[in-house]
This record gives C-alpha cells, structure tokens and sequence, in this order.
C-alpha cells in the first residue's frame, strides 16, 4: 500500500448515537490530503520515516469520542444541539433520564437544559415523543495537539465549527504551513507547540456559544 504520510481513523459506520454524518469529511479530506504528497515532505524531515512522525487525525461522530479525537494531532468531534420547540411537553421524563451529563431539569413549567453541562450529544433529542425537544445547530468541534507516547498530552480546544469545508480548510491549510515551515526532525505535533496554532477559530467558538445558548430559550 502506498504511503500516504497521513493516518485518519474514525468511527464506525452507521452508528446510530452519530450527531454528524463524517463519510463524506473523511473522503474529502483523504482527496485534500494526498494531493499534498505529505510523504514526501515528511520523508525531507525524517529518515527513516516512522509511525509517530506521521500526522494524525480522528473523525467522531458525536461527542462520545469512541475514536479518541482528544489524542490526536487533529480531533474533529460532531454535536448537535438541542433546540426547545413550542410543542407541549408531556412531562414523561425521557429526556431527563437519556441525560448522562445532568443538565436537564423537569419542572411545573417544562423543561430546562443547563447549557454548561450540555455536550450537544443529540440523547435528548432522539427520545423526546412530543417534539418539544428537537435538533438545533449541528456542526463540529475541533480539537488539536493531543498525542500519545513519552509526553503524552490531551488536543486542546480549538472552536467549534458548522461545515464540513471549515474543517477542510483548517486541517488542509495547517498541514501546508507545516510542510512549508516545520523544521528538520520536527513532528507536526512540535510545529503545533511552536506555532501555537488556533486559526482564530475561538471567534467562531465564541459565535457558537451564543447561538448554543439562544437554543435553549423558550421561544
Ligand atoms: S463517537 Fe459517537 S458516533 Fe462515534 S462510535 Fe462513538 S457513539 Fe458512535
Ligand atoms: S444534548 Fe445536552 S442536554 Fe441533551 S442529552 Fe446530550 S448533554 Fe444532555
Ligand atoms: S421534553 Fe420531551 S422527553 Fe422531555 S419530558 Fe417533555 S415530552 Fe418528555
């Protein structure tokens, strides 16, 4: 098989806890990818070329992260919010127990979703019967600098994006710079230390936040 200089692992197929479908993601970032001939700019910065030069990166579907995005070079998460609807809730308590972070609360007026507990997993929405609960924003948060070995370290929270080409553009553009600007027996990991890499993203997470938080009102 020819080396790609890339790794990018993902969830399985068809899981049904997936907030956000990432087949399509994951085929065109493997298209971006290899149109870099990343191999070779990683064969100019090591020899020989070993695993943990290569970068790497993770596709989940939702937050539960079973493909473990937090230990790679990039983790890209989906989520989704919950959204309350005008639909009369009634008051059967799904969504409370489908809660594994607590952050929902039923009382005389309804429902009340805590949104700095919400991880927008999507539980709750699947299993309200009433439409009160449904699907609101949906989109991807990225995660980047996590790593496994002699210091290993968690990617840290790089924002929060809603299209599939935002992703594309971070990773793709990320990756260039590296091969234009990391230095001789520099792994992307270390490029991302020095660089300190973000992308102004944290702006988007700010703008989603506060839409977040908009979803959760009565409307
Ligand atoms: S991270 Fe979410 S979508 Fe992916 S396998 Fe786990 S539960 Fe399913
Ligand atoms: S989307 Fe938020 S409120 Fe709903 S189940 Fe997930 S964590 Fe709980
Ligand atoms: S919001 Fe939906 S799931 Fe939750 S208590 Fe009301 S009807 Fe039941």
């Amino acid at each position: 098989m020819k080396d790609t200089g890339f790794q990018i692992e993902h969830c399985r197929a068809n899981c049904p806890k997936a907030a956000r479908n990432w087949l399509n993601l994951n085929e065109e970032l493997t298209k971006n990818l290899t149109e870099l001939n990343l191999f070779l700019a990683i064969k100019d910065k090591f020899s020989p070329v070993l695993n943990h030069h290569i970068p790497k990166i993770c596709l989940a579907g939702c937050p539960n992260g079973c493909s473990h995005p937090n230990i790679k070079d990039f983790g890209i998460s989906g989520y989704v919010t919950p959204q309350i609807t005008d639909a009369p809730c009634i008051g059967c308590n799904e969504c409370v127990r489908s809660c594994l972070e607590k952050a929902i609360t039923l009382n005389q007026n309804g429902i009340v979703i805590d949104a700095a507990r919400c991880l927008s997993c999507g539980n709750c929405q699947h299993v309200c019967p009433s439409g009160t609960l449904t699907d609101g924003e949906t989109g991807w948060i990225l995660r980047i600098g996590g790593r496994v070995g002699r210091h290993p370290q968690f990617g840290k929270s790089a924002g929060q994006v809603q299209t599939d080409e935002e992703v594309l553009t971070w990773i793709t553009d990320t990756i260039r710079r590296y091969i234009k600007n990391g230095q001789p027996q520099e792994r992307l990991t270390h490029f991302l230390e020095r660089e300190q890499v973000s992308l102004g993203i944290h702006a988007n997470l700010q703008h989603a936040h506060e839409s977040r938080n908009a979803n959760f009102q009565h409307r």
